[in-house]
């Protein structure tokens, strides 16, 4: 290992099963590679159905004993889990970076942004109340509880490796639910160190179970078409999503889905522009555009298009992209070489339809994992660029005239995660605000995500709600129980 830790053991090559560090059955093992230089980091288990039905086994196993724990004695558990991570966040920014490519100054923040779900549902896990409802006859009586759904899987994705399953386990470990976690490919490492603090944090064995692996569908369906797992609460792409959706329909499993946005950020004649500006650099450029609240389209009203694009070009010529080890660097490397395609791609046939490019950062790393910020002017509603995400550090920008074509343009996509617009106009702010469909929307304001807000979709892009009060909702079920012959 390369990676200098303040604490190696940290730094997992095995899978976690029912409190163990367990390899696969065949001793097959996949390699994870640093983004930014292609060096080889380390190599994880290739678990399959088998593992995947052990680490199911242990969470079921381990349900009973954790749900018969008291709220707060739970609560306590997840605590320990914090201040552990926050203790080692010099050492997971260092993972995160080294195998998802993220500055470490923005690792760091990832780092206590994913930690803040933990001590949030600490605290919520004694708040899960039921109610006392008003009966319909005068002999009887009627309550609500709730209950621990049961065993969770999660799946997750590369681009918040920490955050990302933090935000799933503490609210259901809160609620008394038990999770077998599938992390995405690119960064199982961080999954491991979160595991090994878990333990740390004396969590008992199979309450949290790790399964790494290369085959995300055969696990994907080993969790799915289990009748034991009653939850699947998955973020990644649409396609993916859906799939999982359909597969656990056999078994009629809860399922919460954080899927793809197409984020428009409108910015309107009267809006403070050097604000606005600042606003979507963070929108845009954070994690190299590599998020699902990334901002995708940039609709900008005719009365100051031009000035915004030329303060645009101007904020992404700031930019400083290399090595997130690199002190002053704000933009990494993409998470691997299709990830870049994909980019290069969507860029080229939007220059082929006439997008005009406005900018291109010059000094990029001569690494194929860097793709070169970039902003596109003239782009339109039929490109390609408009209609998919684009997952990666270019700034398309649009044009338009009235609101209601903005309102239009922003809610032409089948997807609905966040949305963000510029405006100082009271009136405007309401009217545009009510007619988005999105689960998110920040206004004056380019970055939402906070473990006190709900953060979920409308429309393709998912279903649920995960942080907030509302993030324990999905892991419980509502049980009601009526009382007569009183
Ligand atoms: P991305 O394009 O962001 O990698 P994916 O949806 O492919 O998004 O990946 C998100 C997570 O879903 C990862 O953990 C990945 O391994 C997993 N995944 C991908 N395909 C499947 C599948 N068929 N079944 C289950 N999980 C999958």
């Amino acid at each position: 290992m390369s990676l200098k830790l303040n604490e190696p053991g940290l730094f997992r090559e095995l899978a976690f099963i029912n409190g163990e560090w367990v390899s696969a059955a065949k001793a097959h093992k996949f390699p994870v590679f640093n983004p930014s230089t292609g060096e080889t980091l380390a190599h994880v288990p290739d678990l399959g159905a088998e593992e995947t039905r052990n680490a199911i086994d242990a969470a079921e196993a381990a349900l009973a004993p954790w749900q018969a724990l008291t709220a707060k004695e739970r609560g306590s558990f997840l605590r320990r889990w914090f201040d552990l991570i926050m203790r080692h966040q010099e050492d997971l920014a260092r993972i995160m970076t080294s195998e998802q490519g993220k500055p470490l100054a923005e690792a760091k923040g990832e780092v206590a942004y994913g930690a803040n779900f933990v001590e949030w549902f600490a605290e919520e896990a004694k708040r899960i109340y039921g109610d006392v409802i008003p009966a319909h006859g005068p002999d009887k009586r009627i309550v609500t509880i709730k209950q621990p759904i049961g065993v969770v899987a999660a799946i997750t994705p590369w681009n918040f490796p920490i955050a990302m399953i933090t935000r799933k386990v503490a609210p259901a470990l809160a609620a008394g639910c038990t999770v077998v976690i599938k992390p995405g490919e690119d960064t199982p490492l961080c999954a491991l160190a979160l595991a090994e603090l878990s333990r740390q944090a004396g969590i008992p064995a199979g309450v949290v179970n790790v399964v790494t692996t290369l085959q995300a569908p055969e696990v994907g369906r080993t969790l799915c078409e289990d009748s034991r797992v009653r939850k699947l609460s998955f973020t990644g792409s649409t396609p993916v999503g859906k799939l999982l959706m359909r597969q656990c329909a056999d078994t009629v499993k809860k399922v919460s889905l954080e899927l793809g946005g197409n984020a428009p950020f409108i910015v309107f004649d009267d809006a403070d522009v050097d604000a606005a500006i600042a606003g979507l650099m963070a929108s845009k450029f954070r994690n190299a555009g590599q998020t699902c609240v990334c901002t995708n389209r940039i609709l900008v009203q005719a009365g100051i298009h031009d000035v915004f694009v030329e303060k645009l070009n101007a904020a992404v010529a700031a930019l400083s992209v290399g090595d997130g080890f690199a002190d002053g660097v704000t933009i990494g490397p993409l998470v691997n070489d299709k990830a870049v395609s994909k980019v290069r791609g969507l860029v080229d046939d939007a220059i082929a339809d006439g997008a005009r490019v406005t900018f291109e950062h010059g000094s990029t790393p001569d690494n194929p994992n860097f793709y070169p910020p970039t902003v596109l002017a003239g782009v339109t509603p039929n490109m390609a660029i408009a209609r998919e995400e684009i997952f990666g550090p270019v700034a398309t920008v649009f044009r338009f005239t009235e609101e209601s074509e903005a309102i239009a343009m922003a809610n032409d996509t089948p997807f609905g995660l966040a949305a963000y617009f510029y405006s100082r106009d009271i009136g405007r702010v309401w009217r545009v605000a009510e007619a988005l469909e999105y689960g998110m929307v920040g206004i004056n304001e380019g970055l939402i995500s906070t473990e006190v807000a709900p953060f979920g979709g409308m429309k393709e892009s998912g279903i649920g709600r995960e942080g907030s009060r509302y993030g324990i909702d999905d892991f419980v079920e509502i049980k009601y129980l009526c009382m007569g012959g009183i």
